[in-house]
């Protein structure tokens, strides 16, 4: 007997059909001994619709506002859920995320997990029931607000509840059979990763790969909180992500995991800038205190004669014309001549452990694009990664010449995407 996490995303529990096919499996669960807690999404593209229902009403939705109408979508597939279940004879409860205890910061739209006092599942679960618990939401510790995790938090929800109750797996139900060397939408031949380490899987979420949220892989890491990455359309085996890797550390060890790739960036170039002390430090500072993340940098070598230099970066493309506000009202202090804003562009990212170790990868991922004509504007890398930008229309070509340079297409079934847009 084991105490199992499942979490059902948007397009498991799309429609009422769904609920029940989903329902079936979490009864089976149930059946076979176990407890099972199952955090769920909302429905299809419930958050979206909400979202855009939002921006009809006002342009400027007040965050606050925002969070709990986007937490009335999870609300509706866990009920629903609920009496699914029961209909099978198995006995279920639902609970909002306050409800459940998931209490976090007080971050609207971007709220973070700082604690979870799950009594009410411990003591549903001792009663014999199944707790289903709606993702993505949670309450404020002094002002019992509510809020949301950001876009895909349910994955959040499920590590830190299985994190919480000491769970003996966490499993992430999705509409493909797991982690994939690449996404099987661009490359068909993609091969499923059957075990993958907390490191890697961390690159590849951050660098764009939707299938895992980077905040829940963050959580599972910190709380060795093993996941499990399946298809709740089959009953395939999917992907574990772990740090009980085979091989790890030696010469067996796959040199690459996978291809990522993201269209949600862009990049803005301050052109001018003046190359003395501290203008890259103020101009951080100002993007800093927008509050926008930045990815990658590169500074150029400045024109001797004219003692300037540009300064490219790239950021999440929501972010884009917010910092280019901030940019642009610090001109005067910063002292550049003006600012260029591209949102066209592609990111691709090879990510893998064995890279550590290995010389060349570098070499053979650039002759690889190279030879697919695909033209290199910007690179980056960690220990375990290499990340390139390109012009967002040669982004799938560049996966694709990434995929096969290093051997990843898969001689055998193609992978299988049996719903769900991909967004
Ligand atoms: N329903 C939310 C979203 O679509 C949370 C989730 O699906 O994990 O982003
Ligand atoms: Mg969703």
């Amino acid at each position: 007997m084991a105490l199992i996490v499942q979490k059902y995303g948007g397009s498991s529990v799309a429609d009422a059909t769904s609920i029940k096919r989903v329902a079936k499996r979490i009864a089976e669960a149930k059946r076979g001994g176990n407890d099972v807690v199952v955090v769920v999404s909302a429905m299809g593209d419930t958050t979206d619709n909400l979202i855009d229902l939002a921006n009809e009403v006002t342009p400027m939705p007040p965050s606050r506002e925002m969070d709990i109408l986007l937490t009335a979508g999870e609300r509706i597939s866990m009920a629903l859920l609920a009496m699914a279940i029961e209909s099978l004879g198995v006995e279920a409860k639902s609970f909002t995320g306050q409800q459940a205890g998931v209490i976090t910061d007080t971050r609207y739209g971007k709220a973070r997990i700082i604690d979870v006092a799950p009594g009410r599942i411990t003591s549903t679960l001792a009663e014999g029931a199944v707790a289903i618990v709606a993702g993505f939401q949670g309450v404020t510790q002094h002002t019992n607000d509510v809020t949301t995790l950001g876009r895909g938090g349910s994955d959040t929800t499920a590590v830190a509840l299985a994190a919480a109750l000491h769970a003996d797996i966490c499993e992430i139900y999705t509409d493909v059979d797991g982690v994939f060397t690449a996404d099987p939408r661009i490359v068909p031949s993609a091969r499923r990763i059957p075990r993958i380490s907390y490191d890697e899987m961390m690159e590849m979420a951050a660098s764009g790969a939707k299938v895992l949220g980077l905040r829940c892989v963050e959580y599972a890491r910190r709380y060795g909180v093993p996941v499990h990455v399946r298809s709740s359309f089959s009953g395939r085996e999917g992907t574990l992500v772990t740090d009980e890797i085979e091989g790890a550390g030696t010469v067996e060890e796959p040199i690459i995991s996978g291809v990522a790739h993201d269209r949600s960036e862009a990049k803005i170039t301050v052109v001018g800038v003046p190359d003395v002390p501290g203008k890259a430090a103020k101009i951080f500072e100002v993007v800093a205190g927008a509050e926008v993340n930045i990815d990658m940098i590169v500074q150029n070598v400045s024109v001797a004669a004219t003692g300037l230099t540009d300064i490219s970066f790239t950021l999440p493309a929501t972010d884009g014309q917010h910092c280019i506000a901030a940019l642009t009202a610090a001109q005067a202090e910063i002292g550049y001549d003006s600012l260029q804003y591209d949102d066209t562009i592609g990111k691709l990212s090879l990510v893998g452990a064995g890279m550590r170790s290995h010389p060349g990868v570098s070499a053979k991922l650039f002759a690889a694009l190279s030879a697919a004509g695909i033209n290199l504007e910007m690179i980056s890398t960690s220990e375990i990664r290499i990340s390139v930008v390109t012009r967002a229309d040669h982004l799938d070509d560049a996966v694709r010449a990434a995929h096969s340079a290093f051997e990843l297409d898969s001689t055998e079934d193609e992978a299988v995407v049996y719903g769900g847009t991909g967004r």
